[in-house]
């Protein structure tokens, strides 16, 4: 069997990672962090199926996880549209899900070593599952942060602000995970305050007053920027996977669903590899042609749609057509599956 290096331990390293431990193929995972830890993410998971968490032989870990099956859509104070999900999403933190993935890759016998950022390998048996590749000219600012106390969440939410959106999801330990989307500007604060401020700043004045009540836990606040939707620069004769390949925006929720099917995509070709039946020429090509099948009319529905969530004209666009129900919101879904 020849050996597989992955760079990377979020879900698309670690899914794959356990995936091919299975298949019993020796692998050694390098992850530039430690376990566990926060992440900025919405934390729930829209649009993967039972046959992926079970072909990645990671759907255990998701027998007791929450699961909403409504949505509800807020602009300002407004709500303006409620509907029920193809598939109940996932609500997980990312802190509880990765820890778990990384003991379960290790007890399949996974050789696992966190602190460990690693260069850009563009050589046999390498697979790059490292995130997104940063923008230092990007707009966006993602903030997160879990709340302990909010007593009146309504499935999931999402309230869209003048410039940007922020999603509520329900999470483990009653908590709820608060996670929004900006333009880039100084909103002030530090910690949960800044992300209050965010809000305020977006028009979304009484949705913050709600969060900043519900007992915020300051250790949860994480931030990320230089962020950059859609394909990846620079991946020519790279194995990428997950964020890593493509970045779809974080309003469909289904970037964590995408990372687990990208490992799902990857395995076959991998397994193949390892075994000698095939060249690492012809396992990348088959595993980018495999991607872009399996992901090009999502990524194309988020890139047209994600602009109308983030102008004035735009959220008064969708405000009508959710209104007067003609959001044609179960073929949106399936879209994503
Ligand atoms: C604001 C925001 C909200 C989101 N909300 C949702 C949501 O609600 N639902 C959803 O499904 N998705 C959401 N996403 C997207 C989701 O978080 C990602 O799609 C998902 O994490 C991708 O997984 P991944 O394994 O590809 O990358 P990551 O989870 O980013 O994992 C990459 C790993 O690689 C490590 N790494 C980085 N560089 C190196 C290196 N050089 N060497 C070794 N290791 C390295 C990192 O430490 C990290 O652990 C959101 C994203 C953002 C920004």
């Amino acid at each position: 069997m020849r050996n597989i290096t992955i760079a990377g331990g979020g879900l698309a390293g670690l899914s794959l990672g356990v995936a091919l431990c299975r298949a019993g193929i020796p692998v050694v995972l390098h992850e530039a962090g430690r376990y566990p830890r926060h992440r900025v993410c919405g934390e729930f998971i829209n649009g993967v199926g039972k046959e992926t968490l079970s072909n990645l032989g990671i759907e255990d870990l998701f027998s007791n996880t929450i699961l909403s099956e409504e949505t509800h859509w807020f602009i300002g104070n407004r709500r303006v549209f409620s509907g029920r999900l193809e598939r109940p999403a996932i609500g997980v933190s990312r802190r509880w899900l990765d820890l778990k993935l990384a003991g379960m890759f290790e007890n399949l016998g996974g050789t696992l070593h966190t602190g460990s950022r690693q260069r850009e390998l563009r050589q046999e048996g390498v697979v790059w599952a490292a995130g997104r590749r940063g923008e230092r000219k990007s707009k966006w600012l993602g903030l997160k942060v879990h709340v302990e106390n909010l007593q009146d969440l309504q499935g999931l939410e999402m309230h869209m602000g003048r410039s940007g959106y922020v999603g509520l999801a329900p999470v483990e330990e009653g908590r709820v995970n608060v996670c929004g989307l900006f333009r880039l500007r100084q909103y002030g604060g530090k910690g949960p305050e800044m992300l209050w401020n965010c809000l305020h700043g977006n028009g979304l004045e009484s949705l913050s007053e709600r969060l900043r009540q519900s007992g915020p836990d300051p250790s949860s606040f994480t931030a990320v920027s230089a962020l950059r939707f859609g394909g990846q620069p620079g991946n020519d004769g790279v194995l990428a996977l997950g964020d890593a390949e493509s970045m779809i925006p974080p309003f469909t929720g289904n970037g964590m669903s995408m990372a687990f099917e990208a490992a799902e995509t990857a395995l076959g070709p991998l397994c193949r590899y390892s075994e000698g039946k095939a060249s690492w020429e012809t396992v990348v090509q088959d595993v980018r042609c495999g991607l872009t099948e399996r992901f090009r009319r999502r990524l194309l529905m988020a890139r047209i749609l994600h602009p109308f969530l983030l102008t004035h004209a735009g959220r008064a666009f969708l405000s009508g057509v959710t209104l007067s129900g003609l959001l044609p919101f179960k073929a949106l879904s399936r879209t994503l599956r």
